[in-house]
């Protein structure tokens, strides 16, 4: 089977690899779909604290289970499955509260262990979702990077009542905006980024506002509004004391970001206005309420995807993906 490997940081390569045997407890996934995370980049340029090379990198994939491995039921050869990535021990402090994506022994997949960007690719049986018919095949893919945002919100829980702020049209902010909008009826979502080609894909899909704050400053911007609820989905450490400085008294604010570099921010920011701060990581057991949304078409996969490119051409869709954020959100490989 061919499977992307990144051998070492910095170099990607298309190799011939033998075809998986799934051990007790996992199924072989025969990937169709995969869609290219800023994470994947990452890895490719040794930025991933958590890689270990070489790695089969992938961790947003859709396919069809070709074979099973002890203990997992054979009637499932065949089935539609999208792949949660979390896989967890079950055991410790974070997995008895229902937050395995903390695990203290988390593997990722197409992180700590191989991925989907391969022909197949194996993975535990419970971490194998059945993808409904009504979904189709090239959006399946999409359920993992929504899964992000239904765990921020699931901390942030959104009212209807609500002005939120959602910092960066990336990927993971138009997610965020879809789920405020069709899953929560926020009132108004403000979308702030910095190029208008994204600002234009915040308003496509959803959102109320759109400012583009590369000149002029957010406050300036908002004359007066004070969202209820901030989401930084930019990243960027410098937002945190913007996000408290701008937030109406005892909004919340949810945290995606993952830089090692400190965010400069006092007490009394955050406590004179009684902020709550939520930080979210990957997504613990989200993938079934995010089936359900796409199904009830609460959410739009689709609005997010700008290419489809062969899993052939797996350096251009990253450089693509990486550089060309003007132009593009979501690429998908089709692998089988
Ligand atoms: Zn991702
Ligand atoms: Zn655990």
């Amino acid at each position: 089977m061919k499977s992307v490997v990144i051998e070492t940081p910095g170099n990607l390569i298309i190799q011939e690899r033998p075809l998986p045997q799934p051990t007790a407890n996992e199924v072989r996934v025969k990937v169709s779909y995969a869609s290219i995370c800023g994470s994947d980049v990452h890895i490719w340029h040794g930025h991933n604290p958590f890689a270990k090379y070489p790695r089969v990198i992938g961790h947003e994939f859709f396919g069809i289970i070709d074979a099973v491995g002890e203990g997992v039921d054979v009637s499932r050869i065949g089935e539609r499955v999208a792949v949660d990535p979390v896989v967890s021990c079950g055991h410790c402090y974070p997995c008895s509260v229902g937050r395995p994506n903390v695990c203290s022994e988390l593997q990722v997949i197409g992180v700590h262990r191989d991925g989907g960007f391969s022909e197949y690719a194996c993975a535990p049986a419970t971490n194998a979702y059945r993808i409904p018919d009504s979904i189709p095949d090239k959006l399946a893919s999409l359920v993992e990077p929504f899964t992000i945002a239904a765990n921020i919100t699931a901390f942030l829980q959104p009212t209807a009542k609500d002005i939120a702020l959602v910092y960066g049209a990336g990927p993971m902010g138009l997610t965020a905006v879809q789920v405020l909008k069709g899953v929560y009826n926020v009132q108004q979502v403000i979308v702030a980024d910095r190029l208008p080609e994204r600002l234009a894909m915040a308003k496509e899909n959803g959102a109320d506002m759109i400012l583009d704050n590369s000149q002029t400053l957010l406050s300036d911007l908002l004359n007066g509004i004070q969202p209820t609820l901030i989401i930084d989905a930019a990243c960027h450490p410098s937002i945190l004391a913007e996000a408290a400085s701008l937030a109406s008294p005892a909004a919340r604010i949810g945290l995606l970001g993952f830089s090692g570099e400190p965010s400069l921010i006092t007490q009394q920011s955050l406590t004179s206005k009684e902020l709550s701060l939520f930080t979210s990581r990957l997504n613990s057991h989200r993938f079934p309420i995010v089936i359900e949304w796409m199904v009830k078409g609460f959410i739009k996969p689709g609005k997010l995807v700008t290419h489809y490119v062969p899993l052939e051409n797996i350096e251009k869709a990253m450089s693509l993906f990486e550089k060309d954020q003007r132009n593009c959100c979501k690429v998908i490989l089709s692998v089988n």
